[in-house]
């Protein structure tokens, strides 16, 4: 538990952590020092996972190209990893196969059996099935000059989820969140650090912690530099990356892996059952990454890649929606962005007020990285817990082994009139949780207004009593996916729904 020190007028809550970054790798540090008893404060300027860990292409996967670069170490935990997270959150990560599509003027046959050999065998590997060779009949979406490929497995994930689901697992072992609360300084004070914060209304207040962990993602340096007054380890390039999603491009569950001229490969990956989700680019990235778009030369490029292997050629007034994200890579001083190392570095400044960065890092390995910090930061905290994170689930992933369409077909025996659509949404969305969204609501009619599609006021309250949602993008984009679909009159519903329910509610106390 947070202790309470006074000064002056203001009692000062005193944590042992104060984690800055909301993303998946601040989220993951926050539940996994929560729960093994420290008392933890996370603070994100914004909403959780607005950045960064909303705009990943969604995969939970090894990484087949980074063999190429020979990070074997990085592609063994991240494979190892993708079947501890469908057991930690089936509801949120499933697996998929990926076609390739061979090009053999681009990497020989014998090439890519070696690199899939590897990639069913350097990582543990129980539930997901291995590769093997295909061959493209006449009713394959590919053009038909592509006669063969291969298949192999990695697993999908919602993202923003994921980092939502990680912040929730933190509060329930005790850990203070607290988004839209800048962190705008912070000092060393004694054994430890006195954090100045601002909240979105420009309020300020203090926390004091013994360790600090700076997991600003793309900000890592300069929250260094401007915040801490400390230099930087490492040096950081920032890379960015972009999709576009059109309507679905092939039938079938299955995503395809494409490879490009210039080597780098592309991923076209079935999205909310009605759309084709297709990325990624590597950019240098030099602006603010609060503001990065999909540039024009992206989308020719990405359009470029997917018109080269299918039959049915995308147009450009066909892209419903793009999204773009700035990866914080430590900088390994790659010519190419696309070589950069995706591997994690954690930097310990060590002393009386230690002070933990993160630098770069995957999804698929938040968790690895987390108990990568929780080592470095036992020997401050010796009483600390083992290791817990690999076995326990995340909220809404208890007891559901994969059968997600079984839990939807049971909110849909439960609740009359809930259409078998918002029930699968729930279950692929909440999982277990679902139940604690209906409280006891069992008809349709008790869950309020609707406010377009297949959103209604209930959900839009758990949304904001139970996942800090506060703003229309934090339900549209993060916690559901629905701003696909939501036109500006829904949108306008909402938001209007969204400032009365907070104009009525007392502000989340810090
Ligand atoms: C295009 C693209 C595709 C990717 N695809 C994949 C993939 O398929 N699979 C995979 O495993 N990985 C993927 N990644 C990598 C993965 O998305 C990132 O490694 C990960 O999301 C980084 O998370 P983070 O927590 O470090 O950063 P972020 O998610 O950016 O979080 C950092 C947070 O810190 C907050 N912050 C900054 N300064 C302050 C401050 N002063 N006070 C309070 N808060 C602050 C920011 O608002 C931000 O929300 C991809 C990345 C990109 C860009």
């Amino acid at each position: 538990m947070a202790q309470s020190i006074q000064a002056g007028d203001n009692p000062i809550q005193a944590y042992d952590l104060a984690v800055i970054g909301g993303g998946i790798n601040g989220a993951g540090i926050a539940a996994d020092a929560a729960g093994r008893g420290l008392s933890v404060f996370l603070c994100e300027r914004d909403d959780l996972a607005s950045h960064t860990s909303s705009a990943s292409s969604k995969l939970v996967h090894g990484g087949l190209r980074y063999l190429e670069h020979y990070e074997f170490r990085l592609v063994r935990e991240a494979l190892a990893e993708r079947e501890v997270l469908l057991r930690k959150a089936p509801h949120i990560v499933r697996p998929m196969r990926f076609v390739l599509p061979h090009r053999p003027h681009l990497r020989p046959a014998w090439m890519i059996r070696a690199g899939l050999f590897l990639y069913d065998h350097l990582g543990k590997r129980e539930q997901l099935p291995g590769s093997h060779g295909v061959k493209f009949d006449s009713a394959s979406a590919l053009k038909p000059s592509i006669k063969r490929g291969f298949e192999y497995s990695d697993c999908w994930v919602d993202d923003a989820r994921l980092v939502v689901l990680n912040a929730q697992a933190a509060q329930e072992k005790g850990a203070n969140i607290q988004t839209r609360t800048a962190c705008v300084g912070a000092h060393k004070d004694g054994e430890g650090w006195l954090v100045t914060l601002q909240r979105a209304d420009g309020s300020r207040y203090s926390i004091r912690c013994r360790a600090l962990v700076n997991a600003a993602g793309p900000w890592v340096a300069k929250l260094l530099g401007e915040q801490l007054r400390e230099r930087s380890p490492y040096g950081i390039r920032l890379v960015q990356g972009s999709h576009i999603i059109v309507p679905r491009l092939y039938e079938g569950e299955h995503a395809f892996i494409l490879q490009n001229e210039d080597r780098r490969i592309v991923f076209a990956i079935p999205y909310l059952d009605r759309y084709t989700m297709i990325g990624t680019t590597d950019r240098e990235y030099r602006g603010d990454p609060a503001q990065v778009a999909i540039t024009e030369a992206e989308i020719d490029y990405l359009l470029g890649v997917v018109n080269d292997h299918f039959r049915y050629q995308v147009r450009r007034e066909e892209i419903l929606h793009s999204f773009s994200g700035v990866r914080p890579l430590c900088d390994d001083e790659s010519d190419n962005p696309s070589a950069i190392t995706r591997d994690y570095t954690l930097a310990l400044a060590d002393g009386p007020a230690p002070l933990l960065s993160v630098f770069g890092g995957k999804l698929t390995t938040y968790r690895k990285l987390a108990e990568s910090a929780m080592a470095q930061l036992k020997p401050y905290f010796p009483t600390m817990g083992a290791p817990w994170t690999a076995d326990a689930p995340l909220p809404g992933g208890e007891e559901m082994g994969t059968d997600v369409g079984g839990l939807a077909h049971a909110l849909q025996r439960e609740v009359r009139g809930l259409p078998a659509t918002l029930a699968a949404r729930w279950a692929t969305t909440y999982g277990q949780r679902s139940w604690r969204l209906l409280g006891e609501v069992r008809d349709i009619s008790g869950l309020g207004e609707c406010l377009g599609a297949d959103l209604y006021a209930r959900e839009v309250d758990y949304l904001c009593e139970a996942e800090w949602a506060s703003e229309a993008d934090d339900v549209l984009w993060r916690r559901t996916k629905l701003g696909l679909v939501f036109n500006a009159d829904e949108r306008t519903r909402l938001e209007r729904y969204l400032a009365e329910r907070l104009s009525t509610r007392e502000p989340n106390a810090a």
